[in-house]
């Protein structure tokens, strides 16, 4: 029997959850608009007269106000909580959710992560606005798991630019006293002096940004013993942007386009691949178009120390980056701190549905993050693919925990791309006991 008709006998045997809704993530600084945005989503779903809830996380009262002016109206359920204990407790006498819109989910715990993956299984479409990373550019747990899982990232549009400068976009916080003038530098604060009442939060570019003595990223590259004290590259502000998906979404195409288009503007770019990848030094798309010469490098470190020898590149694009160590987070940070323009590409999610190495934390602290699709392998879906679903040798879906089988080449083998709702991993623990009673 060909493969192919295996593959056909064995999806006519399985039942997939085609009701499942979706998560979408609304990721931003403050002042991005992410509550906007989402109260946007809240009340088109309310104009086709569905039901739904909004949740919002933390006490603060600027965010309470229109949910409840809602909830009094009778059009929807507002809840405002500090634990996800009390949305479990909430959830499990609810039923039929249409759609659920959390706001602040930043302050929640990392169980939101599950909770959300749960409503999307019963069939909800979940918005999720939070911040990804604090002042002290440490991402936020909740937040890397929910990008993670998410169908659809919207970056706000047009995006947040810097307090101080007011030119480059800002995907950092910066804390700062009201009464500080506009062109002032945060560092000119004398902060014994402020009051805690007049501090406030702002939007803020890598170039105006203060480094704490506590900053993570630093402090994540000391203990690697990497030399932190290096000179500002250029006078440019540096950025961090990463492209993921699941395989198949045209993410190495994306790369190699990327430096085609900077060498084509005569910039300087360094290419790196991890070695597990490829056995060749150069990218090659599954569409076949090729990029060389690429550094194939075996761990995050290499990029550090090549990057930084002379003759410096502006550029710094970087494949393959679920195969890195977690070292890779902090470096891509670094580099764009320095100056650096750092372009990453890499898979999301593990074809277990976990996240994949470092990505789903870059996708985090990057300045934007770009989630491309493949098209679903259903012959008869429409939906966009955002996960890796895994064939083992008798064509069913592989079971949590398997391992990957090889062909004789050394060559994984059997993935395809799925959308959400043709999609399964059997097993698996997150969806083993649905504890939500939602219909
Ligand atoms: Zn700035
Ligand atoms: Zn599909």
């Amino acid at each position: 029997m060909r493969s192919s008709d295996m593959h056909e006998e064995a999806e006519a045997m399985l039942e997939y959850n085609e009701k499942r809704g979706k998560i979408v993530v609304i990721p931003g600084t403050v002042d991005a608009r992410k509550t906007t945005t989402l109260k946007k989503q809240v009340l088109g779903h309310l104009s086709r007269g569905q039901r739904g809830l909004v949740v919002v996380f933390g006490d603060d009262i600027a965010y309470k106000k229109w949910p409840e002016r809602q909830r009094d109206r009778g059009k929807i359920e507002s809840l405002i909580v500090t634990s996800t204990a009390e949305l479990s407790g909430y959830l499990s006498q609810r039923t039929g959710l249409q759609f659920v819109g959390i706001d602040n989910a930043h302050l929640s715990g990392p169980e939101l992560v599950s909770i959300c993956r749960r409503l999307a299984w019963n069939g909800a479409i979940v918005y999720i606005a939070g911040q990804t990373q604090d002042r002290l550019r440490r991402a936020y747990h909740t937040m890397i798991g929910l990008m993670a899982l998410a169908d659809e990232i919207w970056h706000p549009f047009p995006a947040p630019r810097c307090y101080f400068c007011g030119y480059s976009v800002a995907p950092l916080v910066q804390l700062t006293s009201r009464q500080i003038p506009l062109d002032g530098q945060p560092n000119e604060v004398d902060w014994s002096r402020v009051e805690p009442r007049s501090v406030m939060a702002v939007p803020c570019c890598r170039g105006c940004f203060t480094y704490s003595s506590e900053d993570a990223i630093v402090g994540r590259l000391q203990d690697l013993g990497l030399d932190t004290t290096q000179e500002r590259h250029t006078e440019i502000t540096g950025s961090l942007e990463l492209v993921t998906g699941p395989m198949f979404s045209g993410k190495t195409f994306t790369a190699i386009g990327m430096a085609e288009y900077i060498t084509r503007v005569r910039r300087r770019v360094a290419v790196f691949v991890h070695g597990e990848a490829t056995k060749k030094s150069k990218l090659v798309s599954h569409s076949g178009s090729e990029w060389k010469p690429a550094h194939r490098v075996a761990n995050a470190r290499e990029v550090w120390d090549q990057v930084l020898e002379s003759p410096r590149p502006e550029w710094v694009i970087i494949d393959e980056a679920q195969f890195f160590d977690p070292d890779l987070v902090p470096i891509c940070v670094y580099l764009a701190q320095l100056g650096y323009q750092v372009f990453v590409s890499g898979v999301n999610l593990y074809w277990s549905e976990e996240p994949f190495g470092p990505v789903p934390e870059l996708m985090a602290l990057a300045d934007r993050a770009y989630l491309l699709t493949a098209m679903c392998s259903r012959n008869d879906c429409k939906e966009p693919a955002t996960r890796t679903l895994r064939r083992s040798a008798s064509g069913l879906p592989a079971e949590y925990g398997s391992l990957p089988e090889k062909d004789p080449g050394g060559k994984e083998k059997g993935y395809e791309p799925r959308c959400s709702k043709h999609y399964l991993v059997p097993g698996h623990p997150a969806y083993a006991t649905v504890d939500l009673a939602l219909e």
